[in-house]
């Protein structure tokens, strides 16, 4: 049994043979371009087998239609793949997308709406290509090199302009049926909170988001005093606390500008809270930590996503052999 959530797309001509899926070591080598769309900024990188990121460009999300951002995008890979050989397209992107990231029409990027990201990306690079969301990225990414590694069961998440995140379970990335598992955004901490586009009142998102923050305040999160870190915290550790009774996860990795920026005031608050709120003795000792990949950790994502990707190919092919 296979599902599609972060298949590679490929051209025919691009598809891997057998052979080369079958050794580990061939994969565990490989250099791959990563990319990270954003509501502000298009970023690629080469990233080499252990999860460094070597060249890498980035410019201004731009264009006026679907067209000309794919070509400012097109722009900013070609140089590096002219300069150094990958194997393969490793994209993280924000939501919602298509379960098999095919089609993705991130919320903050209106340009495009049902955009075949990867198609394209695959046909003027002749390259396989994975596209997933960059939360999920987030998730494999701290797995592979960062404030998670050596950790199978564990929640990483971002607190910024919005609050989402990934979750590795038994060691396993969860996808879920539209491949949006681990959205702890949309989990209610302030039942008579602010109005939610999901529908409900008082989701995180809605009150530990930056803009949030800034409605709230009338100040931008950057800005904020002590008290508002704190209890930024504190609403955090709450949703968490959540998650770790109903996942039995010992170990969350926060990243994002919001949360970052606030820095040891948000964590303690965070932890805190997690400390009242985990009593169980399967919980007891959950952790709430900053993501350890900082500003290269969307690269390293993206290209986490991209030997995910490649991995669970194999494993499908060996299960189709036996
Ligand atoms: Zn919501």
């Amino acid at each position: 049994m296979t599902d599609s959530v972060g298949a590679i797309t490929a051209r025919p001509e691009a598809t891997f043979s057998g052979g080369e899926f079958g050794q580990i070591g061939a994969m565990v080598r490989e250099r791959v371009l990563a990319v990270d769309v954003g509501g502000t900024k298009l970023a690629a990188g080469v990233v080499d087998p252990d999860g460094r990121v070597g060249s890498q460009a980035r410019v201004p999300t731009g264009g006026r239609n679907a067209d000309e951002l794919f070509e400012s995008l097109a722009g900013l890979v070609e140089p590096l793949l002219d300069a150094e050989s990958v194997t393969g397209i490793g994209v993280g992107c924000g939501g919602p997308m298509s379960a098999d990231g095919g089609l993705v029409s991130p919320l903050n990027i209106p340009q495009w709406r049902d955009f075949a990201l990867a198609g394209h990306l695959a046909d003027r690079t002749g390259l396989p290509v994975v596209v997933d969301n960059d939360a999920k990225a987030l998730a494999l990414g701290e797995g592979w090199c960062g404030a998670a590694v050596g950790n199978r069961d564990y929640l990483a998440m971002v607190v910024s302009t919005g609050v989402g995140g990934g979750l590795v379970v038994d060691g396993r990335l969860l996808h879920g049926a539209a491949g949006n598992a681990g959205h702890i955004g949309h989990v209610v901490v302030e039942p008579d909170g602010p109005a939610c586009a999901c529908g409900r009142r008082g989701c995180l998102e809605t009150v530990a988001s930056g803009p949030a923050i800034q409605r709230e305040t009338g100040r931008p999160a950057s800005e904020a005093d002590l008290e508002v870190r704190r209890r930024t915290g504190d609403l955090v550790g709450q949703a968490v606390a959540t998650v770790v009774n109903l996942l039995d996860i010992p170990l969350v990795v926060v990243a994002g500008s919001v949360a970052l920026g606030f820095g040891v005031p948000f964590f303690e608050a965070a932890q805190e809270r997690l400390d009242r709120e985990c009593g169980l003795e399967f919980t007891r000792d959950a952790r709430i930590v900053p993501a350890g990949l900082g500003a290269d950790g969307p690269l390293v994502g993206a290209a986490a996503l991209w030997h995910h990707a490649r991995r669970r190919s194999e494993e499908a092919g060996v299960e189709g052999t036996s």
